[in-house]
């Protein structure tokens, strides 16, 4: 179908970001999907790997692997120089202002799980409360419920509004003598709701409350310095980063991360062990029990390096004119509603169509090649807040282009006859 003159004029001007060249960085694109081009729209969801992190990883398997931190051979001091560089790689890609303030762990969720155990366990009473908003994923969420019963603690809920924004005077209304965190994601997976974190960590700062930021949907869309924001904690995930599964990040404040205990024991985050008393490493080792994710480690390193390659401000102005015209063109379709429709938003279209579940939405679409994702998204409150079981999702990344997005809405006007 022919695009309209507004999703045109959204399309015409994507001067000097090639992504014709982009493209060809990631091998796994170049393929076909049930006989059609592959057109993955499911970048929420986890994004697929450049070349660089590919033979990033290749690389130090077949040259430097060992273990790290331990040995006075070649190859272990190998591995402990560059698992330590793509420490510093992710402390200049967050503007962090010490290394030691990054954190490798296995991904948000465990970096959540982390503060929620070591901070929340050792600062939190019971009558506590601990406040985050009612568009968080399930591990901003189920963490705290933990902690909650562990401590006696109270979980507070923000609300939103049916555009997917939150209610500010809601929010500050709830913000209490009592609260002792607030923790809330800096771009919504379900919804794509960008939050004004700032404000919130400003608001919450004015009294003195300490701020998480869920960061694994943002960082990938768009440049995130810890200083200038000003937030306690970031958590974020490699695998949405380009870069591989099971590694991700906790900045933390030295300050807090200093006065938190361990969360858990093992190797590598002792100084000096006896029977009688164990004395803690530095940060970030504290944090950093048992062999880490050495490879991956370094890999993500490599995908923040190919990321401040493109640029970050460069591919968040290439996303916002991709989800203009992804919005543009989805509002074509007459039985098409878009869920989340906030004012500052990344890029990602919910959306659902009338009387078609989002799972048909999703399998017929993989017919024709295109990868959304149709389900709650792991924010179930989300879903129920707008009346629905599901939404089919389709999030777009640094790769896509405008033609796959014209493939997007062809296919759904395909959904649309085939169910009509
Ligand atoms: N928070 C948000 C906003 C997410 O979108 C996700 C993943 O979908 C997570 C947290 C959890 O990330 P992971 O599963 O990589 O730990």
């Amino acid at each position: 179908s022919a695009p309209s003159a507004a999703g045109l004029k959204a399309r015409s001007s994507t001067a000097g970001y090639d992504v014709t060249r982009i493209r060809e960085d990631f091998p796994i694109l170049r393929q076909t999907v049930n006989g059609k081009p592959l057109v993955y729209l499911d970048n929420a969801a986890t994004t697929q790997k450049p070349k660089t992190v590919i033979d990033c990883i290749r690389r130090v398997y077949e040259n430097d692997y060992s273990n790290v931190h331990r040995g006075v051979h070649t190859l272990s001091q190998r591995s402990t120089d560059l698992f330590e560089a793509a420490r510093e790689n992710v402390q200049k890609f967050l503007n962090a202002r010490h290394s030691h303030e990054i954190v490798f762990v296995r991904g948000t969720t465990e970096a959540i799980n982390l503060v929620a155990q070591s901070f929340g366990r050792s600062t939190l009473k019971e009558g506590d409360e601990i406040l985050i908003t009612a568009m968080e994923h399930h591990s901003n969420i189920v963490p705290w419920q933990m902690l909650c019963e562990q401590t006696g603690a109270k979980l507070k809920v923000a609300p939103i509004d049916t555009k997917g924004e939150l209610v500010p005077d809601e929010f500050e209304k709830l913000l209490s003598p009592r609260t002792r965190l607030v923790s809330v994601c800096h771009m919504s997976n379900a919804l794509g709701t960008i939050n004004p974190v700032k404000a919130i960590i400003e608001l919450a700062h004015s009294r003195e409350i300490p701020v998480l930021l869920d960061g694994a949907q943002a960082a990938p869309h768009m440049v995130v310095d810890v200083q200038d924001l000003d937030c306690d904690f970031y958590a974020l995930s490699g695998h949405k980063l380009y870069g591989p599964t099971g590694i991700g990040i906790l900045y933390g404040k030295e300050k807090w991360l200093e006065a938190m205990p361990p969360y858990q024991g093992g190797g590598d985050m002792i100084r000096r062990v006896t029977f009688d008393k164990t004395e803690y490493n530095t940060l970030p080792f504290k944090f950093e029990a048992g062999t880490p994710n050495i490879v991956d480690a370094i890999a993500l390193g490599a995908a923040v390096d190919y990321l401040q390659a493109i640029g970050l401000d460069a591919i968040a102005e290439y996303e916002a004119r991709l989800l203009h015209y992804a919005t543009e063109r989805a509002l074509e379709i007459p039985e098409l509603t878009p869920v989340g429709t906030a004012e500052r938003k990344g890029a990602i279209l919910s959306f659902t169509l009338e009387r078609i579940h989002p799972h048909d939405i999703g399998t017929i679409l993989d017919h024709l090649g295109i990868a959304i994702r149709a389900g709650h998204h792991c924010a179930m409150p989300v879903m129920d807040f707008f009346g629905l079981p599901a939404t089919a999702r389709a999030s777009f990344g640094l790769y896509n282009t405008f033609e796959e997005i014209d493939i997007l809405v062809d296919g759904i006007r395909k959904v649309i006859e085939v169910f009509g």
